[in-house]
């Protein structure tokens, strides 16, 4: 997969180098090519932003350089590779693990994470005529940019992709994996000593019988998303817990 991230911050996009997406870039599974937006400005303060039509305060990002940049970067699409552009605001749909699926399928992404007010409106208008443009939020909050919901979404994508993982079953019983659990969080788990200070580790773990493991799990799961996540529940099917049981 290529991944170009267009940004007045290039540095921040440094972690990319490092841990899981580092390693996938390094043996050639992820092709990520980090661009500064301020080489695409032609005045002497390489100036990206201005004041808002309408008024009001705070700045906005200039179409211009931003309809250099994607232009350049994107300059090599065809018809059968096009890039999908991926374009952080709170503004945008919920960013969830089925989009992290979707947008993992796709050969190429463009992020363009802003800084200021956001981007002029009409760079989205221009692009979505060329290309599938997905305005996408992290959460329900804002953050001053754009940068850090590009190292989330990435990461997330980068994990589903072939080869990426060392396990590739390891996000099988991920919280918000699709299958028979889709919708449930995942429960708690454990790992070695057996006995951590004063405490010891769920019984059902050492007995060996996975129908009980798989069963236990899922009743913490289920435990654990009414606690955390009530709005969850509500999108679980009974009849594919069911399923889940009758598989283990
Ligand atoms: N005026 C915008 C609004 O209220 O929707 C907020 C702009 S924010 C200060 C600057 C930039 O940070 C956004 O254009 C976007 O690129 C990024 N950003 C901030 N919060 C975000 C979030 N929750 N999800 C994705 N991107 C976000």
């Amino acid at each position: 997969m290529r991944i170009d991230v267009v940004t007045i911050f290039p540095e921040y996009l440094e972690p990319l180098n490092v841990s899981l997406v580092g390693k996938a870039r390094a043996r050639g599974l992820l092709d990520v090519r980090v661009h500064d937006l301020r080489s695409w400005t032609h005045d002497r303060h390489h100036t990206v932003d201005d004041t808002p039509y309408g008024g009001g305060p705070g700045m906005v990002m200039k179409p211009e350089p931003w309809g250099e940049a994607l232009d350049e970067v994107t300059a090599s699409a065809t018809p059968e590779r096009q890039p999908v552009l991926v374009v952080p605001t709170p503004a945008g749909r919920p960013f969830d693990q089925a989009l992290a699926v979707e947008l993992s399928q796709a050969p190429w992404l463009v992020f363009t994470p802003a800084r200021y007010e956001g981007i002029d409106r009409r760079v989205v208008e221009e692009y979505a005529q060329r290309f599938d443009v997905r305005e996408v939020s992290i959460g329900d909050y804002v953050l001053a940019g754009g940068e850090a919901p590009v190292l989330v979404m990435v990461e997330a994508v980068a994990r589903l992709l072939p080869g990426v993982l060392g396990n590739a079953e390891s996000h099988r019983d991920d919280s918000f994996a699709a299958g028979p659990m889709a919708h449930l969080l995942e429960g708690p788990i454990y790992t070695k000593p057996p006995q951590w200070r004063d405490r010891g580790i769920p019984e059902v773990l050492l007995s060996g019988h996975h129908g009980r493991i798989a069963r236990w799990r899922r009743d913490q799961a289920l435990a654990r998303t009414a606690a955390n996540r009530p709005d969850l529940i509500a999108r679980c099917d009974p009849a594919s817990l069911d399923d889940h049981d009758r598989a283990e």
